[in-house]
């Protein structure tokens, strides 16, 4: 495992030790002001695990990560305030494409202002892109364009710039992991496939393991929809052990306009009443700084993926 991408690299700031890479990097990608926020954020991760020799803690068994794509209206409207209630973060990837643009009242979808709400709740905000294209069919200039969208409404409305992200319909590529690193993301999310299949109404996927995976082609551990439920997401807390993840991937709560990827709100606390029984720790893809050095992956982010469908053919 060594260092990917001059763009990652970059990130780490001159005279960094290893122990600070973390910080360094968060630093580097949110910008100076909130350098006090992220000091305080290693410190307080620092005096509640022993660190080891790289400064990560160690990753526990009920390792968590909670994300929800798309900023359905339910986002604000449900989620988040529950998340509140148990205590959990999380990540909210938005996009204005999908019915944005056709739900001028933001019924359907959040706006602008719920975002900047969720993100003054303490949760994080993401990059689901300004359209919602399919990556793989886009120039890199394309690329980059669709992620500055996300980007520059954030700062429009005073939020700080995503470091994490989630590929629109799970469809990802060499070109648009490269771009991610140009820009200096730390994160990224893609679907169940190609290891598991996907049915496209809710699947099992494999747990995220950062000895082997590329932080920006985190697997999802299970999605939510018609075919995915309760027995799944036990299997899918099961997966996060012996250093591996759990990655859970959410749509709306309900989600009015996608019933293929409907999570029934009553299921929903169920399912958070499970992380709670079962005290896992529930993050936000963000906040894997404190166990996952982003800087690290295969030097073909591809070969783990390609290694595995190698392995069950
Ligand atoms: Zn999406």
């Amino acid at each position: 495992m060594e260092k990917v991408f001059e763009g990652m690299e970059k990130l780490v700031l001159p005279g960094s030790s290893q122990q600070h890479v973390s910080a360094s990097t968060l630093e580097a990608a949110m910008g100076w002001k909130h350098s006090l926020a992220v000091a305080l954020l290693v410190a307080a991760v620092c005096a509640c695990n022993a660190p080891s020799e790289s400064g990560l803690a160690p990753i526990p068994d009920g390792l968590v990560v909670l994300t929800f794509d798309d900023g359905n209206k339910s986002d604000i409207s449900f989620v988040a305030p529950k998340l509140v209630e148990y205590g959990f973060g999380a990540s909210f990837y938005i996009t204005e494409g999908l019915g944005y643009e056709d739900d001028p009242n933001k019924e359907r979808y959040v706006s602008w202002q719920d975002v900047r709400q969720l993100y003054e709740l303490g949760f994080e905000v993401g990059n689901h892109t300004g359209s919602h294209p399919d990556m793989t069919k886009l120039s890199k200039d394309e690329i980059r364009s669709n992620l500055e969208l996300i980007e520059q409404r954030c700062e429009q409305y005073g939020i700080p710039r995503p470091v994490t992200f989630v590929y629109p319909g799970w469809r990802h590529s060499l070109p648009v992991v490269e771009v991610l690193a140009e820009r200096q993301y730390i994160f990224a999310r893609r679907g169940v496939g190609p290891e598991y299949p996907d049915a496209g109404s809710g699947a099992r996927g494999l747990p995220y393991d950062p000895a082997q995976d590329h932080p920006f082609l985190i697997p999802t551990t299970g999605y939510a929809g018609p075919e995915w439920g309760f027995e799944d997401l036990v299997w899918a807390v099961d997966q996060a052990k012996d250093g591996k993840i759990a990655v859970l991937t959410f749509h709306g709560a309900p989600a009015i306009e996608h019933p293929w990827v409907h999570t029934d709100p009553e299921d929903f606390i169920r399912y958070m009443d499970y992380l709670k029984e079962q005290g896992c720790t529930v993050i936000a893809m963000r906040d894997l700084l404190r166990y996952v050095d982003p800087n690290v992956g295969p030097d073909d982010p591809y070969a783990p993926i390609r290694n595995r469908l190698a392995k069950a053919e």
